[in-house]
């Protein structure tokens, strides 16, 4: 169980999946489920085109609405960008930053993730940032060094006091979208590893009031094992965030 001042968060990554309709459907049917669960804060992530739609079902509910991207500059040209003048604008309270798939795809490092944060922190949006090693690197008994210059990177030039709303999510790359969750021990391990360098690079009061989510392969069945953890305060979830009924059901066992 996360210590009591740091509230689980739940968040629903959609990647490139759901058509408006289909959006507005989940949302829909997800309210009366999720009314229950107080112990919680829930993201929705859709793509940019669905953002307006989620953002008003979810209007007048605790359900909150993130991008899975923007840009760091407030305008510019910058042809299929997003700016956080424009997701603010919107009601959209929350960011990913630097998913796996976006340093693999498309080009995202670990100084455009800085740029980033640095940014949501000056908006106002509440930072979702993401790391995690390749299994090579597991394999190459690197995560550790990974995990600390990832988020070292990403703190870089960071004020300690803007950071209060900091989430950090851990997401193993070879755990993504694989149905190989890592196991709440390696989970546990890496999540004091990046609390630690979060000390080491704001303050340990930072660290202790940062919330880090675990991602990778979350599904009903396994979030209470890891959620039952000190360090893990929740879950970023892909695929079985599609659904409603089983997205409630980790929502639900988060509480555990
Ligand atoms: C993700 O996309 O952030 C993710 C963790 O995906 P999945 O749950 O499908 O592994």
């Amino acid at each position: 169980m996360p210590e009591s001042r740091r509230k689980t968060l739940i968040a629903a990554n959609w990647k490139m999946y759901k058509t408006a309709e289909e959006a507005v459907a989940f949302v829909r049917a997800f309210i009366p489920l999720a009314s229950t669960h107080r112990h919680a804060e829930i993201v929705l992530c859709p793509s940019p085109t669905l953002l307006p739609a989620v953002v008003e079902a979810a209007r007048n509910t605790s359900i909150r609405v993130a991008a899975q991207n923007m840009h760091w500059l407030d305008q510019g040209a910058y042809t299929g960008e997003t700016s956080p003048l424009q997701l603010k604008a919107l009601g959209v309270t929350h960011v990913l930053i630097g998913h796996s798939e976006r340093r693999q795809y498309f080009n995202e490092t670990d100084e455009t993730v800085n740029l980033k944060l640095k940014s949501a922190l000056a908006h106002g949006l509440v930072p979702i940032v993401c790391v995690g090693e390749l299994l090579a690197e597991r394999e190459a008994n690197q995560t550790t060094a990974v995990l600390e210059r990832q988020t070292s990177v990403a703190l870089t030039g960071i004020d300690p006091a803007s950071t209060g709303p900091l989430v950090i999510a851990y997401e193993p790359v070879w755990a993504i979208g694989t149905g190989r969750t890592a196991t709440p021990e390696i989970a546990d391990e890496a999540h004091k590893i990046v609390r630690a360098q979060i000390a080491r690079s704001l303050t340990p009061q930072v660290a202790a009031s940062t919330r880090i989510l675990y991602g990778g392969s979350v599904k009903p069945e396994n979030t209470a094992s890891l959620c039952t953890l000190d360090d893990i305060d929740g879950a970023l979830v892909g695929g079985a965030s599609l659904v409603e009924a089983s997205f409630e059901q980790i929502v639900a066992n988060s509480a555990a």
